[in-house]
């Protein structure tokens, strides 16, 4: 069985000490896409703040490759093989496309040269806009931009924010297969935070259901698209 990646077991998470995540336990794997589901406020941007260093944990253990995050600055999880692709994009819209996916880069200049291949690779639309400034690309665009930039530095753990925030849903359609070649094709352990579900389970290995901040469902792609009902009631506060 392949490396776990994310190891989280009975996590508190939250803001000035008050917990909006409890007991949550959650793992994704190598080569893994896991989808972490859950209406608006079930903590699930919480969750991969904390995962990345962001948030410190209040109660619980947090393992990224193997190694705690509790009490390490974010840059450091980061060093270590994580990227966050986070909800607002983040991107420097002054910036050209080249240049925001340089600030992703990591190594030596071959490697460098070799990650902006890859990442162009899997975005071919961002190819002919590398000049661009990314300010004023589609939100579509700055989407891929966001996730080359992620890949850039090439992550073991990649966590994605609501990839499909403000995008038409044929953009979204085009967008998640590749979700899936990237955990196929780097090995990457991604865990997804997704408001699509039907989409997000047409590319995940497994998922899980957060409501009110715990863990209301958890269970393979198929097990979760055959309880299609109880994951859309854990959205309507009903479990
Ligand atoms: P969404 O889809 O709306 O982003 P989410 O599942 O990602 O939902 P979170 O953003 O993790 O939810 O928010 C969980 C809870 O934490 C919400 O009640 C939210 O109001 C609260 N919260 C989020 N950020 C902060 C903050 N900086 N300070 C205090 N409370 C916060």
């Amino acid at each position: 069985m392949s490396e776990t990646l994310i190891d989280v077991h009975d996590l508190s998470a939250g803001y000035g000490g008050i917990p909006v995540v409890r007991n949550l336990s959650i793992s994704v794997r190598a080569g893994e896409v896991v989808a972490l589901l859950g209406p608006n406020g079930a903590g699930k941007t919480t969750t991969l703040l904390t995962l990345s260093g962001i948030l410190q944990p209040i109660s619980g253990r947090v393992d990224v490759l193997g190694e705690t995050v509790s009490g390490v600055k974010p840059e450091k999880v980061a060093r270590r093989g994580l990227s966050h692709v986070a909800e607002d994009r983040s991107l420097f819209f002054d910036l050209s496309v080249k240049e925001n996916l340089r600030l992703g880069l990591r190594g030596d200049r071959n490697e460098r040269a070799a990650s902006m291949e890859v990442a162009l690779d899997l975005f071919p639309a961002l190819a002919p806009l590398v000049d661009r400034r990314a300010g004023l690309l589609s939100g579509g665009e700055q989407q891929m931009l966001a996730m080359a930039r992620g890949l850039a530095s090439r992550p073991r753990v990649l966590l994605v924010d609501e990839m499909s925030l403000g995008l038409a849903p044929i953009i979204v359609e085009r967008m998640l297969p590749i979700v899936r070649r990237i955990a196929d094709e780097t090995g990457a352990g991604i865990l997804m935070v997704e408001q699509h579900v039907g989409l997000a389970l047409s590319v995940a290995d497994r998922g899980y259901v957060l409501a009110h901040g715990e863990l209301a469902m958890e269970g393979t792609s198929a097990e979760l698209r055959s309880n299609r009902r109880l994951v859309e009631e854990s959205y309507l506060g009903g479990i």
